[in-house]
Formats: C-alpha cells, structure tokens, sequence
C-alpha cells in the first residue's frame, strides 16, 4: 500500500482510475463527478434481505451503505418498537466496528 499526501491509503489496484472493488459501468459516477461503486453484496436471510455497497468519492474517502430490509410486526405498537431497537443496535453495532475503541 502507498499512503497519498491527504494522508488517505490507496492501493496499487487503483488502476485506470478505479478501485479492484468498482462495479464499473452503470454503478460508478465517478467519471461524471460522482463516486466509485461496488456491486451490491446481496444476503437474503431468514429475517431479512442485507444489502451493502460501497462507496469512495472523489477525495478518496471511503463509505458503505447497508440497507436492512426486514418485516415488521402486524400491530403498529410493535412495528415502532422494532423500528427504534433496530435503530439502536445498528448505532451500537456501528460504534463498535468504526469507533475509537
Ligand atoms: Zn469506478
């Protein structure tokens, strides 16, 4: 790995302007002032379907989106409250893997 000047890693793959990782194609702006894409990583579960991809713009900054998308409660009390936990364990989950500690 090269470090650039912005202090940002980068990769001897990033080849022709790419990333290994971009889909190319019709899933990367980056040629039109957008950034690079993945193709979508796709689970489906026994709970839910997942969908991540990731993402780096034009700085060289590096995000990954993730869609979650699973059924909620048939009564409306319940679906809010799975709606707000789920909310606060994807907080946790995150802080866990991209904080500090
Ligand atoms: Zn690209």
């Amino acid at each position: 790995m090269t470090r650039a000047l912005s202090g940002r890693t980068t990769t001897p793959a990033d080849i022709g302007g790419h990333p290994a990782w971009c889909a190319r194609a019709h899933h990367c702006t980056a040629e039109r002032g957008g950034q690079h894409a993945s193709v979508p990583e796709v689970w489906q579960t026994e709970h839910g379907r997942y969908v991540a991809t990731r993402y780096r713009d034009r700085r060289g900054r590096g995000h990954v989106e993730l869609r979650v998308v699973v059924r909620l409660a048939d009564d409306d009390a319940t679906a809010q409250a799975q709606c707000r936990h789920l909310l606060a364990v994807a907080y946790h989950v995150v802080g866990r893997v991209f904080g500090d500690s």
